[in-house]
């Protein structure tokens, strides 16, 4: 299943989908410390499964909080939560 975390505004959609089915997979966690902005963390999905999930009290604030990953200029091809997690189920809608 794919989770999609974040919020739109008058500016753009901010949203962190994140692929469970990878996540469920997943003995490292490595979203964890990979992210400096601590967006992640994990809990037990319906189905008794640990996922990784944006915490609830950064989601209306993802536009900020990952701009020091996101330079205007010189945009990192890959962000550090992306490289953190090994199973690539992390993708940003920005
Ligand atoms: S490192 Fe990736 S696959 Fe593992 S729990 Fe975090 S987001 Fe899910
Ligand atoms: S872009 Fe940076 S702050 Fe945002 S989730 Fe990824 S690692 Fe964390």
């Amino acid at each position: 299943m794919i989770a999609n975390h974040g919020y739109k505004d008058g500016s753009g959609e901010y949203y962190i989908s994140i692929d469970t089915d990878k996540c469920s997979l997943c003995a490292e966690h490595g979203c964890l410390d990979g992210c400096p902005g601590q967006v992640f963390e994990i809990e037990f999905d319906d189905w008794d499964e640990e996922v990784a999930t944006v915490r609830a009290r950064e989601r209306n604030k993802l536009k900020q909080i990952c701009a020091a990953c996101k330079p205007v200029s010189g945009r990192l091809v890959r962000l550090p939560c992306q490289i953190a997690c090994g199973s690539e189920a992390i993708t940003h809608s920005w």
